[in-house]
């Protein structure tokens, strides 16, 4: 409230004339509390509608900055946010469209040593950072903590969605996709390409499944996998099954392999810093990511599909692993050490975000 306006009083009422929402849902909305992870392509339309519906309080985790080639898709933000982290963008707009709930940042990737007191603390996870290993990390928080997730990802013209729910002993991610798998093998928005409204669909069903569960809505998602294809306009749901392992056992297991896993990460103000540090460093991009933005100092280019070709080279000296945002790099350090090369370490947030200074020590 600034120079005597009057106060926003917000106005639900073209839903709650909705049998099934009417006041009482409404104020469920209101006290209910809800995570999206990533303010992306997924997260800004899921966003939108939450805070537009009301949910009383929501938790943005984003540790990027804003990037011209978001704004395509990422429908939040403006050219002139450009360079400014998201996660403050996304709070600003969405507390400008609705004064009345009450909006929180987490700026920083989370890792295995927070994720599950912060999922604790929220009734409702939205996991839309559209990125392989933060959706296990999501699955293993969820299982450990009890809380329902919302997984959506996209691919070029295709996305998919299914939804955690502990209360009906749903399949969990290590159910469904036993093994994680090597982002270098991934596609990316980056690497594939996407149309910007394929996100936008799949970010605006995930809010829509958030709704659902919170107001308890017929028709929630339970053991499907819903496959939406924007080509030819095709949404199907898959059953899904539990796998026949011990969710909780596997979740454990997962997060303490990324505890350590979260130890062979570096940061650096700029790669002289980590030259001078007596790092070794490799550049894992492609040749036209290399091109496209060359590193500030030389450094051996071994892609990072034939990492583990090359694996012996890696026997001495301390190693840094540079990819474009972190993923592949700190993939292909994963498996090094598996291997036995204990010297080799990934570049926290790659290239691109040593370069924004978003890099942070984990
Ligand atoms: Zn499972």
């Amino acid at each position: 409230m600034t120079n005597g306006a009057p106060a926003f009083v917000p106005d639900y009422s073209r839903q709650t004339r909705l049998a099934a929402v009417g006041p009482e849902g409404q104020a469920r909305l209101s006290a209910s509390r809800v995570l999206v992870i990533g303010a992306g392509g997924l997260g800004c339309p899921a966003l939108v509608y939450l805070a537009g519906a009301g949910v009383g309080h929501i938790g943005i985790v984003d540790s990027d900055v804003l990037e011209a080639s978001n704004l395509h898709r990422q429908t939040l933000y403006d050219a002139a946010d450009i360079g400014q982290p998201k996660v403050q963008l996304a709070a600003r707009r969405i507390r400008a469209l609705n004064p009345d709930i009450d909006v929180a940042c987490i700026d920083h990737a989370l890792t295995a040593e927070d994720i599950v007191p912060l999922f604790a603390s929220y009734d409702l996870i939205l996991e839309c950072t559209d990125d392989m290993r933060s959706r296990y990390l999501c699955s293993d928080a969820a299982v450990i903590t009890g809380k329902p997730v919302i997984f959506a990802s996209v691919y070029q013209y295709e996305g998919q969605m299914h939804t955690y729910r502990p209360d009906q002993n749903t399949a969990c991610m290590r159910c469904l996709w036993p093994q994680e798998p090597d982002p270098a093998q991934l596609g990316s928005c980056e690497i594939s390409g996407v149309l910007g409204p394929v996100p936008g669909v799949l970010g605006t069903l995930q809010a829509n499944e958030a709704l659902k569960l919170l107001l308890d809505l017929p028709g929630k998602l339970g053991s499907e996998l819903v496959l939406v294809d924007l080509t030819d306009m095709e949404m199907r749901r898959i059953r899904t099954r539990r796998a026949a392992h011990d969710c909780r056992a596997e979740a454990e297991l997962g997060l303490s392999a990324r505890r350590s896993n979260e130890a062979l990460e570096r940061s650096f103000p700029s790669l002289q810093a980590a030259v001078l540090a007596g790092y070794q460093l490799v550049d894992l991009r492609e040749r036209d990511e290399i091109d496209a933005d060359p590193l500030e100092v030389p450094a051996l280019w071994i892609p990072s599909g034939a990492v583990l070709d090359h694996a012996a080279s890696f026997a001495n000296s301390r190693w840094l692993l540079i990819c474009a945002h972190g993923a592949r790099s700190r993939y292909a350090a994963e498996r090094l050490r598996e291997r036995g090369y204990a010297n080799v370490h990934s570049l926290h947030g790659g290239w691109v975000g040593m370069q924004m200074g978003v890099a942070t020590t984990p």
